[in-house]
């Protein structure tokens, strides 16, 4: 037993904890849990706790059925919406095989692997998302068919005695609590859609934090009688719900994005790491947009970048520079402005931060900031610019990623061929259904 598994025993005792869950995810980016009895808490961390992956996506293999979990002590937290009765707490588990190694179809593991190429090149990575999401009335929709947000509040609003004000205190009470530090949160852009931004933290630390976030946003909407969505695009008219994501590189102390001397004050490790995200952004788009619906934010406007391009504080691109104070070093980073709400962290961190590195390695050279509105731009001019287009729909992302090496690389092949089969039979039962806009568009004209 080391240190923190003694401490978390120890925890466990003091303050009564009753239940014990055991949190992993599937290659969707869906939380998962098992209740431990406490007694069996000691156990799982010397043995692992064995479970039946067979009917958890991802999981799927039948040989492979048995795996274990293996809580890792330093994500012990008691769950606060749960109350003092019957304390309950969480730990996010490790995926193993039957023989003891890292399971190839854990996300976890995917992004463990890509910080551990990251260390050996003596960098650690941090990162923090800013995560935006709608709050509605119900999980029902409305009698027009659309999704009913809380309220019909704007970007930054400020609504006296409003619902949203108070659902952000009390979910950023909640994520304090459990130790996910938050920078600010405000009312975005469209009725009932809100953001909170976390506080930056090592990669794999955010990617937890990222999905306790999910629950706690929809246990506080649903404790308050609403819900909570991080779908992609809810309504057609409004903007969508992205997941900017800030990186930045340290190397000791340091932070090796920084450079006085340059014009953006950008060193050339920070150019050559957006080079690579940007040389490897179309290939691993069936990732960053993963559903169906995410296209329709892609597309469909609302300051969703849908060009390769980065800029400087230029809100059409891809990549962005933010602004920050020449002393603060420290703070130097860029912002991927291409993920949205519904991604699964793990997997998508691990290629922007491969993509990032592989810049770095191969010396990528960064093509010229875009100075304009990209989306204004004809066709004809992006061409000469250079701003290549994201993929249109998931299915020409999935023809691309298919044939990516990169991406099989990162991923490990077990994952890269459930992705691709998941998501192929996605896209076919999208692509049959007869929608509502084709009713309205063609039944009286044909
Ligand atoms: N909602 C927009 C997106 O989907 C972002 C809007 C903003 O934060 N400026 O990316
Ligand atoms: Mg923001
Ligand atoms: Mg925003
Ligand atoms: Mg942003």
């Amino acid at each position: 037993m080391d240190r923190q598994q003694d401490f978390v025993l120890r925890t466990i005792e003091d303050r009564d904890v009753r239940f014990v869950r055991l949190w992993f995810t599937d290659v969707i980016g869906t939380l998962k849990s098992v209740a431990l009895a406490p007694a069996e808490v000691e156990g799982a961390f010397t043995e692992g706790l064995g479970f039946d992956g067979s009917s958890i996506d991802g999981y799927t293999r039948i040989f492979e059925s048995d795996m274990l979990l293996q809580p890792d002590p330093s994500t012990f937290q008691i769950l606060p919406w749960r109350g003092e009765q019957e304390r309950t707490s969480r730990m996010f588990c490790d995926v193993l095989t039957p023989e003891g190694e890292p399971s190839p179809a854990d996300p976890r593991h995917v992004l463990r692997r890509v910080l551990n190429r990251a260390a050996d090149m003596g960098f650690s990575c941090y990162t923090h998302p800013e995560i935006e999401f709608y709050l509605l009335q119900s999980s029902q929709p409305g009698p027009d068919g659309k999704p009913v947000p809380v309220d019909s509040a704007g970007y930054f609003d400020h609504v006296p005695g409003g619902v949203a004000q108070d659902f952000r205190r009390h979910a950023v009470t909640l994520l304090e609590d459990m130790g996910i530090s938050v920078e600010f949160s405000h009312h975005e852009g469209g009725p009932g859609q809100n953001e909170i931004d976390l506080r930056a933290a090592d990669a794999l630390t955010t990617a937890d934090n990222i999905m306790t976030f999910r629950t706690v946003i929809k246990e506080v909407a649903s404790l308050n009688d609403h819900y909570a969505t991080f779908m992609p695009k809810p309504f057609s008219e409004h903007p969508g719900s992205g997941m900017h994501t800030h990186f930045s590189l340290f190397e000791g102390d340091s932070n090796a994005f920084y450079d006085p001397s340059d014009e953006y004050r950008l060193s050339t490790t920070a150019r050559q790491f957006i080079a690579g995200l940007l040389h490897h952004s179309v290939e691993i788009t069936a990732v960053t947009h993963q559903f169906v619906n995410s296209y329709k934010r892609l597309w469909g406007g609302g300051e969703a970048p849908a060009y390769v391009s980065w800029g400087h504080n230029n809100r059409s691109a891809l990549v962005r520079v933010p602004l920050y104070k020449p002393d603060k070093a420290g703070s130097a980073r860029i912002e991927y402005r291409g993920l949205d709400a519904g991604v699964n962290p793990y997997l998508a961190y691990a290629l922007l931060l491969a993509a990032g590195l592989k810049g770095i390695e191969e010396g990528y050279e960064l093509p010229e900031a875009a100075a304009e509105d990209i989306s204004a731009l004809t066709t004809m001019e992006r061409r000469a610019l250079g701003h290549q287009p994201l993929p249109g729909t998931l299915h020409d992302a999935l023809r691309i990623m298919e044939d990516s090496e990169f991406v099989a690389e990162v991923l490990g092949e077990h994952v890269f061929e459930t992705l691709l089969r998941n998501k192929a039979q996605e896209w076919d039962d999208y692509r049959v259904q007869v929608t509502e806009y084709e009713i309205k568009r063609y039944l009286s004209g044909l």
